[in-house]
């Protein structure tokens, strides 16, 4: 049984903010795939929801002006897969949400449901950590840009004001142009299922393999994604060679913080935070020398 107090739905995200700041106890509803099942556990009974699923406006993907690429809070997991922009120029993120459980899911799934759920395991966080993706958010207060690594507050935890949508998120054309990328989610099971850990590399090289930069986000490393600032400053400027890679995967883990669960232990999770940090740069190096960069 499903425990909800009264359902409104917007139209617009206007009056989506309008509906909020009248009533600031309103919870946002996009794909429900996390709000039903909370709904259902007891969690968040008794609520009124305000549902976002008429907004139209908040379905776009777009190559803007400057080359940054805009997708908005309310695409699905399968029409980001789909999408030709994303395809073409970040399909690193298209490959990451398409591994979120099965089709049905993936097909009422939201990115900004995602995102603003703000759970450790969420497939899409740590590639748009590694793109430097910036969440779009607008409120009574007006429009903020914040980039990922601030949106992130902890287990479960964003920056998100009561009466705040988030409308979209951004790539900016530095963040992803002359990049390759990879993102490796270590499961239990192949598929439809939740990670133990994942990590995401977007990575510049030149023709001679040097590393002209890299970023590189992990997921259920620690309560919130996570970048690895110091192993990135190491093999910025040397050579992809699988010694480096080596190097690189086993600095990061002294910036990770895995944990037990009943999903998988402390020294499971470092072994794969470790193997999946080495698997993702080798494809990075094996996709730079096959020219598939954007
Ligand atoms: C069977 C099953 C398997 C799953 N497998 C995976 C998986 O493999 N990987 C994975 O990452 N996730 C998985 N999930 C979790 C879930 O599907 C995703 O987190 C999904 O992206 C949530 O999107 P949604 O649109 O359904 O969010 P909702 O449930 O509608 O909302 C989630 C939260 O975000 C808020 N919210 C949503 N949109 C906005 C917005 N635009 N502005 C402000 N707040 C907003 C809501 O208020 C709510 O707090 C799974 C869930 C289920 C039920």
């Amino acid at each position: 049984m499903y425990d909800i107090k009264g359902i409104y739905e917007a139209y617009t995200v206007d009056e989506a903010i309008n509906l909020l700041k009248e009533n600031p106890d309103l919870h946002v509803i996009a794909g429900g795939s996390d709000v039903l099942v909370k709904i259902r556990e007891g969690k968040m009974a008794g609520l009124d929801l305000l549902s976002i699923q008429l907004v139209d406006e908040l379905r776009n993907i777009d190559l803007l002006e400057d080359g940054s690429i805009r997708i908005g809070a309310l695409n699905s997991f399968s029409k980001i897969t789909d999408n030709e922009i994303v395809k073409k120029y970040i399909n690193t993120l298209g490959e990451a949400v398409d591994t979120v459980g099965g089709p049905q899911l993936r097909n009422i799934a939201t990115i900004g449901g995602n995102v603003c759920n703000g759970a450790p395991s969420a497939d899409s966080a740590p590639t748009l950590f590694s793109y430097n993706a910036i969440i779009e958010l607008k409120g009574v207060d007006g429009v903020r840009e914040v980039p990922i690594q601030e949106f992130y507050k902890g287990i479960g935890k964003v920056d998100l004001k009561d009466t705040e949508l988030m409308t979209g998120v951004k790539i900016t054309k530095e963040n992803y142009k002359g990049y390759v990328g990879h993102y490796f989610k270590y499961a239990m099971r192949e598929a439809m299922d939740i990670a133990t850990s994942t990590c995401a590399i977007s990575a510049k090289l030149n023709e001679d393999l040097i590393v002209e930069d890299v970023r590189a986000a992990y997921g259920v490393a620690g309560p919130m994604p996570i970048r690895t600032y110091k192993a990135e400053d190491f093999l910025k400027g040397k050579e992809l060679t699988d010694e480096n890679i080596g190097k690189f995967a086993k600095l990061a883990l002294e910036e990770l913080s895995p944990r037990d669960s009943w999903r998988a232990s402390k020294d499971l999770r470092t072994q794969v935070l470790y193997e999946i940090a080495t698997r993702c740069l080798k494809e990075c190096r094996a996709k730079h020398k096959g020219g598939q960069y954007a």
